[in-house]
C-alpha cells in the first residue's frame, strides 16, 4: 500500500489467483480511496479472454498477485493482447519477480514494480549461491531439487525468497542451539511425535531464537516477543531496459522511500523513447494536416503536410523518436457518446490504445481533459463568426451630417442658442452697447432715444452669420460683447475646419455595411441562419453555455431543419460562400484567419466568444507528457511555432491573397464625437464666463461713475439700470440725462445713456446730420 501510494495509484485492477491472494490484498480493498476492480485468473492456462476484458475496460494499472510460476505466463499473454505497453503499469506482489525471466518485457516500456527481500548483489548471497552451485557440480547433487538456486537465461543465478528464508531459518536455529548449548548442557532425548513426552530445553531454545540477532540472506534477522520478524527492509525494484533495478527501499517505520531523482526518472523515459515508433492520430483539416499536393505517388508520412505535420516532425527531432501518421477512422475530433459510453474521433483512438499521440485542431476542453492528458497549448484561439464581407452602403441623402456625431450637432445647437442669448443679455447690461438712435435736439433732450443693436433677433442673426462664415451689420463695441464674439468666432473656426476636413474623408471613403456585427446581432434575428461543426468543441461550448445569448443561439441551431451544422469546417465555409449573406458559420478564430487569407469575400465578424487552446493529446498517464511539453515549450521559445504559423497561414497554399483588400477596407472615416471636439466647447464656455465677468465690471464701473455725478447711491443707480436692462423688452430707451457722455467720441452718432455730459460740439455735429 505504501508503494502504491508513493506511485500515486488510485484506480487499478487487482488480478489474483486464489483466496490467499485475496487475503494478501485485503488491506488495499479496505481503503476507500482506491477505485479497485477485482479479476481472478481463470483455472485454464489461457488468461487472454480475462486480460482482453480488462483492456476493453481501459485498465492501465494492475496489481498482480499470482504465484511465481505464473507471473511469466500472465505477463506474456498480456503482452500478446497489447496490455504490456508503455501506458501500462504493474505492481507484482510476489517477492520473487527477480527470479522470473523478464527478458521479453524489458523493451516494451511497461512500468513493472515489485518488492524483494533478497538482494542478489549482496556479498553473502553471492557466496551462498556460489557454494551451492559449486557443491552441486562437485558432489553431483540433484540440480532440480526445489531448493536449488534458479539459473536464468543470462547465466545469472538467483535465490528464491523461500529458499533464502529457509537458509536463514536453519542458520538462526543453529545459532540458537549453539548458544543454548554453550550456556548449559543439553542432552538429547528420543521423542515420539504422538507421545506426551516433551523436550525440556524446547522453551529455552525458542527463547534463544527470539533473542538471537544474525545477518542472513534476507537481511537482519530479529524477532519480537511474539515471534514475528522485526525491522525487515524490502527493496523496491522496477524494470528498465537493463532489467530489474533497485529504485527505493521500504521499511516499517519510514514506508516507501524512492532513491531515484526526478531527473533520473525523466532520463529513463527519454531513453525509452529513443528510436521508438509512436503512432500519431490526426484528421484532415486545413492547414493543420492536409494531403500533399503532388503528382507523385506518396506513401507513409510523406502523404501529409501542414502545420501539425511539421510540428510533430520538429518534436520528434528534439526527442529522437520515430512516428507514423494515421488518420482517425471517423475523421472526428472527439465527442463522448453517452449511450455507448465511448469516445469517437482522435480521443477514442487514444483511449482504445490505437494511437500514442493525437495532434490536429484539437481543442483542450474540460470534458476531454478528464479522460486523456493534454500537453502545453501550442496555439491560442477563440470562437468567432465567419461571414461574408460587408457590402457597399448606398449613399445617404443626408450624408453631410455624418462628419459630426449627433451629440456634437446637439451641443453645437445648444452653444449657438446659449451664445446668442448671452450676447443679448451682456449687450443690454453693458453701457457701451447703447447708442443714440434719434435726432437729438438740445431743447428736446428728453425725447432722445438710445438704441441697443443686439436685440434678441439681431443676436441670433449675428451668431448665425459668424457660424456660417458670413458677416452681419452689427458689430460689438463693448469689451464683454467683443469677448463673446471673439470666442464664438474661434469656436466656429475650429468646428468648421473639423467639419470640412472630416467631410472630405467621408466623401472619399467607401461606406460598408454588414447586417451583423457580432454574436448578439446573430442571436437577435432569425433571417440569417448560422451553424457550427457538429460534435466539436464549438458545439460543446454552445450546448453547455449558461449565457442566455449562447443558449438562445444553441436552441436556434438545434431547431433548424435542414440542419445548420456541418460535418467539417470545409463544408461550413462552403456554405457561407454559397449562402450569399444568409448563412454565418461559428468557427475557431485560427481557422477563420486561414480562410480569410484565401477567400477575400469572407471575414471574421465580431470578437472572440471565448478563449481556449489547441494541445497534443496523449493517453491517460502517458509517460511522454512531460517530455513533449518541454519540446513544445522549446519550439515556442525558439520561435519555431511562429515561423510555422506564418508558413502555413500566409505563405503556402495561396496565403496572403487578400492582404491588399484588408488594408483598403481598414481605412475608414469616423464621425467626430464629443471626445474629438470637446475642448473647443470648453474654451467657448470659459470665454462666455470671462465675457460675463467683464460685462458685470463694465456695468458696475459705469453705475458708480453715474452715481458720483448724480450724487446718488451706487446701489440705487445699479438697481435702476438692472431693472431696466432686464425688464425692458425694447431695444430703445429714452436718454435719462440732459447731457450725453462725450466719451464715445464723435465718430459714433451715439451716446451712452449713462453718459453724464453732452458736449456742444457733439450736439451740433449730431444735429447737422441727423441721418448719418
Ligand atoms: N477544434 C475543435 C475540436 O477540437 C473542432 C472545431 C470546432 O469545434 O469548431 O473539437
Amino acid at each position: 500500500m505504501d508503494v502504491l501510494n508513493a506511485l500515486g495509484w488510485v484506480k487499478f485492477s487487482i488480478i489474483y489467483e486464489n483466496n490467499n491472494g485475496l487475503i494478501r490484498v485485503q488491506e488495499l480493498l479496505k481503503e476507500h480511496r482506491y477505485r479497485i476492480t477485482l479479476r481472478q485468473l481463470p483455472r485454464t492456462e489461457d488468461y487472454r479472454p480475462m486480460l482482453k476484458d480488462a483492456k476493453k475496460a481501459g485498465v492501465t494499472h494492475v496489481v498482480l498477485d499470482v504465484e511465481r510460476p505464473n507471473i511469466f505466463k500472465v505477463l506474456k499473454q498480456a503482452q500478446q493482447i497489447g496490455m504490456l505497453t508503455s501506458y501500462h503499469n504493474y505492481f507484482v506482489t510476489s517477492l520473487d519477480l527477480h527470479t522470473v525471466d523478464l527478458e521479453d518485457f524489458r523493451h516494451g516500456g511497461t512500468n513493472i514494480t515489485a518488492l524483494r527481500v533478497v538482494d542478489p548483489e549482496n556479498a553473502m548471497v553471492q557466496r551462498v549461491i556460489q557454494d551451492w552451485v559449486f557443491g552441486q557440480t562437485r558432489y553431483g547433487r540433484n540440480a532440480n531439487s526445489p531448493t536449488a538456486p534458479t539459473l536464468m537465461n543470462n547465466n545469472i543465478t538467483f535465490l528464491e525468497t523461500e529458499v533464502a528464508l529457509m537458509y536463514d531459518a536453519v542458520q538462526l536455529f543453529a545459532k540458537a542451539l549453539h548458544d543454548l548449548h554453550r550456556s548449559r548442557h543439553i542432552d538429547l532425548t528420543r521423542l515420539e511425535c504422538d507421545g506426551d513426552a516433551t523436550w525440556v530445553h524446547g522453551n529455552s531454545l525458542i527463547n534463544y531464537m527470539k533473542w538471537v540477532e544474525i545477518n542472513g540472506l534476507t537481511g537482519l534477522i530479529k524477532f519480537d516477543t511474539e515471534g514475528f520478524r522485526r525491522d525487515v527492509t524490502l527493496e523496491i525494484v522496477e524494470m528498465t531496459k537493463d532489467g530489474l533495478v533497485r529504485v527505493g527501499r521500504w521499511d516499517p517505520t519510514n514506508g516507501a522511500n524512492y532513491t531515484r531523482t526526478y531527473q533520473e526518472v525523466q532520463q529513463g523515459i527519454v531513453e525509452s523513447l529513443q528510436n521508438k515508433t509512436l503512432i500519431i492520430s490526426t484528421i484532415l483539416a486545413d492547414p493543420y494536416t492536409m494531403l500533399r499536393e503532388t503528382s507523385e505517388r506518396m506513401t507513409g508520412n510523406d502523404r501529409y503536410e501542414g502545420f501539425c505535420v511539421d510540428l510533430i516532425h520538429e518534436i520528434a527531432l528534439v526527442l529522437g523518436f520515430n512516428y507514423t501518421l494515421k488518420l482517425a477512422s471517423d475523421g472526428k475530433h472527439g465527442k463522448y457518446h453517452e449511450n455507448t459510453d465511448k469516445w469517437d474521433g482522435m480521443i477514442g483512438e487514444l483511449l482504445d490504445q490505437k494511437a500514442d499521440l493525437a495532434i490536429g485542431d484539437l481543442t483542450i476542453t474540460y470534458e476531454r481533459e478528464q479522460v486523456v492528458d493534454f500537453t502545453m497549448p501550442w496555439m491560442n484561439l477563440g470562437i468567432s463568426i465567419l461571414y461574408r464581407k460587408p457590402t457597399r452602403k448606398p449613399p445617404n441623402l443626408f450624408s453631410f451630417l455624418s462628419p459630426l456625431s449627433l451629440d456634437v450637432w446637439l451641443y453645437m445647437a445648444t452653444a449657438y442658442l446659449g451664445v446668442s442669448l448671452l450676447l443679448f443679455v451682456l449687450a443690454r447690461l453693458s453701457p457701451y452697447e447703447w447708442s443714440v438712435s434719434a435726432v437729438l435736439r438740445p431743447d428736446d433732450s428728453n425725447k432722445t432715444n438710445t438704441e441697443n443693436q443686439f436685440s434678441l433677433h439681431n443676436s441670433l442673426w449675428f451668431t448665425m452669420g459668424s457660424l456660417l462664415q458670413q458677416g452681419t451689420d452689427q458689430q460689438p463695441k463693448a469689451v464683454s460683447t467683443r469677448i463673446v464674439a471673439g470666442i464664438w468666432w474661434f469656436f466656429t473656426l475650429i468646428m468648421i475646419s473639423s467639419y470640412t476636413a472630416n467631410l472630405a474623408a467621408f466623401l472619399t471613403v467607401e461606406r460598408m455595411e454588414s447586417p451583423i456585427e457580432g454574436a448578439e446581432d446573430l442571436a437577435q434575428q432569425t433571417k440569417i441562419k448560422y451553424g457550427c461543426l457538429y460534435g466539436g468543441s464549438t458545439w460543446t461550448f454552445f450546448s453547455t453555455s449558461k449565457m442566455p445569448t449562447y443558449q438562445r443561439m444553441f436552441n436556434f441551431m438545434e431547431s433548424q431543419r435542414p440542419s445548420v451544422y456541418s460535418k467539417s469546417n470545409e463544408m461550413g465555409v462552403e456554405r457561407v460562400l454559397r449562402g450569399d449573406g444568409m448563412y454565418a458559420y461559428l468557427m475557431e478564430s485560427s481557422s477563420i484567419e486561414y480562410i480569410t487569407e484565401r477567400h477575400c469575400d469572407l471575414t471574421q465578424v465580431g470578437g472572440l466568444l471565448d478563449s481556449k487552446s489547441y494541445g497534443i493529446a496523449l493517453p491517460p498517464g502517458s509517460p511522454y507528457r512531460t517530455l513533449i511539453n518541454s519540446a513544445v515549450l522549446k519550439l515556442q521559445e525558439m520561435g519555431r511555432l511562429h515561423i510555422l504559423k506564418r508558413r502555413w497561414w500566409k505563405e503556402k497554399r495561396g496565403g496572403g491573397r487578400c492582404e491588399d483588400d484588408e488594408s483598403k477596407s481598414s481605412s475608414k472615416a469616423n464621425e467626430l464625437g464629443l471626445s474629438n471636439v470637446g475642448g473647443v466647447f470648453v474654451v467657448l464656455l470659459a470665454g462666455m464666463g470671462l465675457a460675463s465677468v467683464v460685462a458685470v465690471c463694465e456695468f458696475v464701473w459705469k453705475s458708480r461713475k453715474l452715481a458720483t455725478e448724480e450724487h446718488a447711491s451706487v446701489w440705487a443707480e445699479m438697481g435702476k439700470e438692472i431693472r431696466f436692462a432686464l425688464a425692458c423688452s425694447d431695444s430703445n430707451k429714452p436718454v435719462r440725462k440732459k447731457s450725453l457722455d462725450h466719451e464715445n467720441g464723435p465718430s459714433y452718432l451715439s451716446m451712452n445713456t449713462y453718459g453724464s455730459t453732452f458736449t456742444a460740439s457733439q450736439y451740433s455735429f449730431a444735429s447737422k446730420d441727423p441721418l448719418s
